[in-house]
């Protein structure tokens, strides 16, 4: 029944936390931020099976860290799409029946299990597509290039969008056959036209991407606040 497959393309460099390994591998309290992501969809109770997308020289390393869980590691791609559209291939030739995708980033370890739970539920109800939001509470500007302020759009109507994004698997393969590039996968269901629903996020789903989130990740979001 409501049980997802979740992608997590784990691919990419990391350069911007300086640790001179992949963002994914990048240890909090001595577990790398993917074994927590990993570990965090399946506490959820909503997911059968995760499959990684690695940077391709570490599949091996990734899948020892994985080892016992329900884990599938498969060779990353050259951009976040091309790594998700190869965990997405994976996952529909092995799982044939699967109907609810998510696509989760690794970076965004300690997501809260009822963000998971909303995004499944919202799919299984029978939206194509599904985003985790918070509302925007700084104020936003648009700049041009030399940084002189355009506009203010009205805080209101933004949202700042996390993952997991869920999704009915026919869309997703459909979104990644176009062909098209995006930062995130409902932007490229978004192309397609078709909506893309929204449920309440969690701060604590927020993504480690600098030094400080890390500092931040080690001393609030294992412990707990
Ligand atoms: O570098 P950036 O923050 O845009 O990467 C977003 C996510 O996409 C990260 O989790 C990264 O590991 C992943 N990625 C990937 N394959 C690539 C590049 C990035 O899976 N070739």
């Amino acid at each position: 029944m409501n049980s997802a497959v979740a992608l997590v393309p784990a691919a990419g460099r990391g350069e911007r936390l300086g640790y001179g390994m992949p963002k994914a591998l990048v240890p909090v309290r001595g577990v790398p931020l993917l074994v927590h992501a990993v570990r965090g969809l399946l506490d959820a109770g909503r997911v059968r099976h995760v499959v990684v997308a690695a940077p391709p020289d570490d599949v091996d390393a990734v899948s020892a860290l994985v080892g016992g869980l329900p884990v599938d590691v498969v060779p990353g791609g050259a951009d976040r799409t091309a790594s998700v559209g190869a965990a997405l291939r994976h996952a529909v030739a092995a799982f044939p029946d699967v109907r609810i995708v998510l696509v989760h980033d690794a970076a965004r370890a300690f997501t809260p299990p009822e963000v998971v739970g909303r995004v499944v539920d919202a799919v299984a109800a029978g939206s194509e597509a599904v985003v985790p939001v918070l509302p925007v509470t700084d104020t936003v500007k648009r700049v041009d290039a030399d940084g002189v302020v355009l506009d203010t759009p009205d805080r209101a109507a933004l949202r700042v969008v996390q993952t997991p994004q869920g999704f009915a698997v026919d869309t997703l393969v459909r979104a990644h056959g176009s062909g098209v590039s995006a930062t995130d996968d409902a932007g490229l269901v978004e192309k397609l036209g078709v909506p893309v629903a929204t449920v309440a996020g969690h701060p604590s789903a927020m993504k480690v991407t600098t030094p400080h989130d890390l500092a931040v990740a080690e001393k609030v979001l294992v412990e707990g606040l």
